[in-house]
């Protein structure tokens, strides 16, 4: 704990004695270390691909300048590399947005079961594409939560993105959703969101930290799945943001469950 102690007389008019002063220094400090370490991480994700791109227009000017295969093959990579720049860009846009809003409550309602039909429909391709089987349960009908439409779509887009991306060699992709009566740190009903996979799953001593901006498990693996390490991030603002709670499930080998439990009303809070 880093304090800064002071010690001064009290003035003559109000008699013999001091007051001494303890400031604790460490939080305003870890604060402080988290958005250096946050600026370099930026940093460095920004600079990396822009790295690659320089390299390559020096060779379209030298040595492939005469060589159309090799051109068009660079030209496809630094493309790829721009849109990755474009896809962090979004996503540190996106996080600075959800945490600047984080203190407000949503205003409106939305059809929780609905926004999940959706987003699975607009996911299907990729599903499809990557030989995932979609099973979804307690879709039906109607269910209303206090909660931002747009925000929401982004938790179960980013979501099922990465069931997709870590954990579609399972071949699996579960959504379910159901009521809880009761939940420890949720006053009062909820709805709980649980999309499984049967991929590879995480280690246990990584669970803790999946939810720090850039954090990744493998992170060769997600920068080729052209992640940015922003997701789970972005997900965690915006659950807090409607007093929600989000729990990540893994094993080793047998898969992940993501839960987000949103509660019904945010009257009582
Ligand atoms: P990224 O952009 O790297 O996907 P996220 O914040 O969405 O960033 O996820 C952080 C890390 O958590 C990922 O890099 C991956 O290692 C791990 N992860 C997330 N979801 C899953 C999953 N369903 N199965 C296995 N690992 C996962």
């Amino acid at each position: 704990v880093a304090a800064e102690i002071t010690v001064a007389p009290l003035p003559p008019a109000l008699g013999r004695g001091a007051t001494v002063a303890i400031i604790d220094r460490s939080a305003a400090e870890e604060a402080e270390q988290l958005r250096r370490d946050f600026v370099a991480n930026v940093s460095h994700e920004l600079k990396t691909p822009l790295t690659a791109m320089t390299g390559f227009i020096q060779t379209l000017r030298g040595p492939a300048r005469d060589d159309p295969a090799a051109r068009d093959r660079f030209l496809d990579i630094m493309d790829s590399e721009a849109a990755r720049m474009n896809r962090l860009i979004a996503d540190l846009l996106c996080l600075s947005r959800v945490q600047a809003g984080e203190r407000s409550r949503p205003a409106q309602h939305v059809d929780l079961a609905m926004l999940l039909r959706e987003v699975l429909a607009t996911m299907g391709p990729a599903a499809h594409a990557a030989g995932v089987h979609i099973e979804s349960d307690g879709l039906d009908g109607t269910i209303r939560v206090p909660g931002d439409a747009d925000q929401l779509v982004q938790v179960f887009q980013n979501l099922v993105d990465n069931a997709l991306k870590y954990g579609g060699s399972g071949g699996w992709l579960g959504v379910r959703l159901a009521r809880i009566d009761r939940e420890p740190l949720l006053r009062g009903p909820g709805w709980a969101v649980e999309i499984a996979d049967r991929g590879d799953g995480i280690d246990g001593l990584h669970l803790p930290r999946l939810t720090e901006r850039f954090y990744r498990v493998d992170a060769h693996r997600s920068r080729a799945q052209g992640g940015t390490g922003l997701g789970l991030a972005i997900v965690k603002h915006i659950v807090n943001r409607h007093r929600g709670r989000l729990k990540i499930d893994s094993q080793r080998g047998a898969g992940t469950t993501v839960t987000v439990i949103l509660p019904e009303t945010l009257k009582r809070l």
